[in-house]
């Protein structure tokens, strides 16, 4: 993967309000820099707003992992676009947030969701997620 330098420096697509450089970047580059459940949401939900289709399927974990298809994530990943990320709650491993976007035909929605991580050889993982309304 390129990352550009120039990029790195905006603002991370996490809603952070940290640069990419010093938030997201370094998950997207190695997943071992995830050191929270948290980080990593916030990672995946970065993902999404760039199209890191490869980082999206590694970064679940490898028991739910197989039921993925890279083509649905990207489908999912490019139909909508990503306005913000609201994380509500975090346990050490959970996190309960609000992705804002618009849907394809430019209206406004909210994908609610708590998602469920596990840390597997020092690794953390996405293992699954429940819709919330
Ligand atoms: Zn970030």
């Amino acid at each position: 993967m390129i990352l550009q330098t120039a990029v790195d420096t905006f603002l991370c697509g996490c809603s952070s309000e940290k640069p990419y450089s010093d938030c997201c970047a370094p998950i997207h580059q190695d997943l071992r820099e995830a050191t929270t459940a948290e980080s990593l949401m916030r990672a995946r939900y970065c993902a999404f707003t760039k199209g890191l289709i490869d980082f999206l399927y590694n970064s679940f974990h490898p028991t739910t992992r197989r039921f993925q298809q890279k083509a649905a994530i990207a489908q999912w990943a490019s139909a909508n676009k990503w306005m913000q990320l609201e994380v509500l709650r975090a346990t050490e491993t959970t996190v309960e947030f609000k992705a804002h976007y618009l849907n394809a035909n430019g209206e406004v929605e909210i994908h609610h969701e708590k998602s469920t991580f596990k840390r597997t050889q020092g690794i953390w993982y996405y293992v699954d997620g429940r819709l919330l309304s």
